[in-house]
């Protein structure tokens, strides 16, 4: 079996993942987020990095409701939950 090596596997380099930059409006529009560590700001920032376990163990994924509310927030477009989603997906099947 063949561990996926990139987070293109997983869908994290689309253009909305990478798109992020880091302003924090998701995070002022989480019902969820309890800033600086736990935040959608957090984990969206492993994941660019290729910090893929971090990112899938990262507590605020146990917090996130899939609301979406950080999506109308963010003046990029990023699609923060389906992420998230994706990352607590990963977290079950490979890191666990
Ligand atoms: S609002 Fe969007 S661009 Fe800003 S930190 Fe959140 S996900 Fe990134
Ligand atoms: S989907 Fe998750 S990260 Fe986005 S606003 Fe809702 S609880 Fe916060």
């Amino acid at each position: 079996m063949t561990t996926p090596a990139t987070p293109v596997a997983f869908g994290l380099a689309s253009p909305p993942a990478w798109s992020c930059v880091q302003c924090g409006a998701c995070v002022s529009g989480c019902p969820q987020a309890r800033p600086p560590e736990l935040s959608p700001r957090r984990v969206l920032r492993l994941a660019q990095l290729g910090l893929r376990e971090q990112a899938a163990r990262h507590p605020f994924l146990h917090a996130c409701r899939y609301c979406g509310k950080c999506l109308v927030h963010c003046p990029q477009g990023v699609e923060v939950a389906r992420i998230l989603r994706r990352l607590a997906f990963e977290r079950l099947v490979i890191w666990y």
